[in-house]
């Protein structure tokens, strides 16, 4: 049976309030279901790829002002832009009066997180406006406490709160209320981390975030032509690919969202008969959920540290050494997968570049290993899936499948959870890498 959502919290980026045939189109979806009541819009973003956002033109504005030169230009650009999208749309609306005020703090020097969440705050009265939901003004319901940091504790009450009695509101993306009263915004994007603050305050059965793709593909497409969408993934495996450079959601958009257990859709304005992804806190029970590899991303930039020393497992405190050379050298290591003979330290390149001789000689010191080198160049590329956890054979068919393409494997690195592979392999193979692995596990060949 189909799931019923009672509440439906609906985020529309940029690029989906572009332009009025843009604001059509999510219109047409929010008013398609009675559940989508509260809306999370972001400020009109590119209609074609030279055109400039308008977060960006605002930003600009603000920069001229505060070097004294002049941003009329800008301005009046920003102003043809919503006029244009309400003057399309045929509203009534008539928002002289909210630019005349933004002029005015503009040239009374207000801050830069004021004039950026303008875009957000004017887009939000003009869809507010267009579909007929109450909009309410983020700067009330959103705060941040005396360090910077947004207040989740205070935020969850007060929203929770406001929106309780209402059927449907509009609430801007991006920006909320500093300590001392002033708007202060998330960092760029945030309108992301909104929808995930107003889902968990109305307790959401999900979370929509509309953008330009039907979700997160299995692989970078600039690797692998037209990878596969990835349909569920769940919260952790996300953490695990975004971790890998993948770019997926704000990390920031997914806490309030993940605490509260709420799953995520991202959905395709321009197609939204695709289902999208769907972020979930447990796979379990979800159709089309039993894919055995999710996603697959990699980063470069690492270098390996092998150490080998017979009998090192019987030597009492031989891997805290090792890493306490790491941290005397104030670096970071980021794996240590370990045999019983040998122990392979991954760290940044760029952190041991040049201090190469520094290390051995520090672990000379401190471990007396009968074998020592720095491997540089070396890239990660995590295989994540959580049904990989008691599949027999999928690090075999990993290896494989590199070997079919003469990929030598550095290193490999299976966490105990079995959600993810981690292999490093030379730089110059990355590529190869990827590929191969989605050949062998994304691919559903036809008999
Ligand atoms: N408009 C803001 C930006 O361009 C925030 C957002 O779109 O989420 O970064």
């Amino acid at each position: 049976m189909e799931k019923v959502y009672q509440t439906k919290v609906v985020k529309f980026g940029g690029s989906s309030l572009a332009s009025a045939e843009q604001f059509k189109k999510s219109a047409n979806i929010i008013l398609a279901e009675e559940s989508r009541r509260f809306v999370v819009p972001s400020a009109p973003g590119k209609r074609f790829s030279e055109d400039t956002k308008v977060t960006d033109l605002l930003i600009s504005c603000y920069k001229k002002s505060a070097r004294g030169d002049d941003w009329s230009a800008d301005f009046a650009e920003i102003k043809n832009r919503y006029n244009s999208i309400i003057a399309e749309l045929g509203l009534t609306l008539n928002l002289d009066s909210e630019y005349a005020i933004i002029e005015e703090n503009l040239k009374k020097g207000t801050t830069i997180d004021y004039t950026a969440s303008r875009g957000e705050y004017l887009n939000g009265m003009v869809l507010a406006n267009y579909i007929g939901y109450e909009f309410v003004d983020s700067a009330e319901v959103i705060f941040f406490d005396e360090n910077g940091k947004f207040d989740a504790e205070k935020t969850n009450t007060v929203l929770s709160a406001r929106l309780a009695d209402k059927e449907r509101a509009v609430i801007p993306g991006f920006y909320g209320s500093a300590f001392d009263g002033s708007v202060k915004t998330f960092s760029r994007g945030g309108s992301d981390v909104t929808g995930a603050i107003v889902a968990r305050a109305v307790s959401a059965d999900i979370y929509e975030n509309w953008t330009d793709v039907s979700g997160f593909l299995m692989c970078d497409p600039r690797i692998v032509n037209n990878p596969r969408p990835i349909k569920v993934i769940t919260y952790r495996e996300l953490r695990e690919l975004s971790y890998m450079g993948a770019s997926v959601l704000h990390e920031d958009s997914i806490f309030p969202v993940k605490l509260a257990g709420i799953p995520i859709n991202i959905r395709n304005t321009n197609r939204p008969e695709d289902a999208g992804t769907l972020i979930v806190p447990s796979a379990e029970g979800y159709k089309d959920a039993d894919e055995l590899i999710t996603g697959i991303a990699g980063k470069n930039g690492f270098a390996i540290v092998r150490i080998e020393k017979d009998m090192m497992n019987q030597e009492l405190g031989f891997g805290m050494r090792v890493l306490k050379v790491f941290s005397d050298l104030g670096m970071q290591f980021e794996h240590l997968p370990s045999g019983i003979d040998t122990m392979s330290v991954v760290v940044h390149e760029d952190e041991i570049k040049g201090r190469e001789d520094e290390v051995i000689a520090a672990m000379k010191e401190a471990v007396n290993p009968d074998f020592i080198e720095i491997v540089p160049s070396i890239s990660l590329v995590a295989i994540v899936g959580r049904n990989m956890a008691g599949t027999p054979g999928t690090a075999a068919r990993i290896f494989s499948a590199l070997a079919r393409v003469g990929v030598n494997i550095r290193m490999i690195d299976q966490g105990s959870s079995e959600l993810n592979i981690i292999v490093g392999v030379d730089e110059s193979a990355f590529r190869r890498t990827i590929k191969s692995i989605y050949l062998e596990f994304c691919i559903e060949y036809e008999l």
